[in-house]
């Protein structure tokens, strides 16, 4: 059974001498591993084709339910080594990696988000130190994975956290992590780890979650709003994913080299 798609590397790890097994978010296919034989022997196209990170054009060749079918051919699109040669966009683009290897089950086709991976790499190559497209992309692949959290009521009586006027953008509210919510005044506090984040930064999610990729190119967000809604929207990952926050070395280290 021959199968044609296109797909972006995520991870490579070494098999055996010279080959490898090669992890790919494809756009028919979701995530999807191949194996390729030798390609580490010669410098050749179909070795560099293989680098992560890379978006090629793609052929896989086994049995319908081999789950690890041979790559046959794979021809460059874009290499994306900018992003590569790059520490701080590369770590960006590693992280986003290793979310999705650790939150999409391999087989599910995923358009939206072989798309949005797409655009975010398009992203950090046009400007290496994109923390918008960065942000963007992680809030979109939790709407898209439905595990995004809701910031626009309290997560305890649900009362709506911004109807009033915009002027009160700089009011702080809590985000509970273990909640994935807001909690209001009127709820009381909680224990257990909590972001602040303004209200102007609740307003900008409540964008971002309905806004195509293409418009972020004409948006200028304030720093306050991108830097609260990362450091919430991190939290909330890493307690989704079970873990802790991982080093910028570790996550590399894991992507690059992973055996
Ligand atoms: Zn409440």
């Amino acid at each position: 059974m021959l199968k044609r798609t296109e797909g972006i590397v995520l991870k490579t790890t070494v098999f055996g001498e010279a080959d490898l097994i090669v992890a790919f978010l494809t756009k028919d296919f979701g995530i999807m591993r191949g194996f390729a034989k030798s390609p580490r022997k010669i410098k050749s196209r179909f070795g560099s084709s293989l680098e992560p990170l890379t978006y090629s054009r793609l052929s896989f060749m086994g049995k319908e339910d081999s789950n690890l079918p041979r790559i046959t051919q794979s021809d460059i699109i874009k290499p994306f080594n900018t992003i590569r040669e790059d520490y701080s966009s590369f770590l960006k683009a590693a992280e986003i990696i290793d979310i999705a290897l650790r939150f999409l089950p391999e087989r599910e086709p995923h358009p939206e988000l072989f798309s949005l991976m797409l655009g975010t790499l398009k992203g950090l190559e046009r400007e290496t130190d994109d923390r918008l497209s960065y942000l963007y992309h992680k809030i979109k692949f939790l709407q898209i994975a439905g595990l995004a959290p809701r910031l626009d009521m309290c997560g305890r009586c649900g009362c709506g956290l911004m109807e009033r006027p915009s002027a009160h953008n700089r009011t702080k509210h809590i985000f509970y992590v273990s909640h994935g919510a807001v909690i209001c005044s009127e709820c009381g506090r909680d224990t257990g780890q909590a972001v602040h984040i303004s209200e102007g930064a609740l307003r900008f999610y409540a964008s971002l979650l309905k806004w195509p990729i293409m418009s972020l190119e004409r948006i200028k967000a304030p720093e306050m709003f991108i830097r609260d809604l990362a450091l919430a929207i991190d939290s909330h990952i890493r307690y989704v994913l079970g873990t802790g926050p991982a080093s910028a070395d570790a996550v590399i280290y894991k992507i690059m080299t992973a055996k």
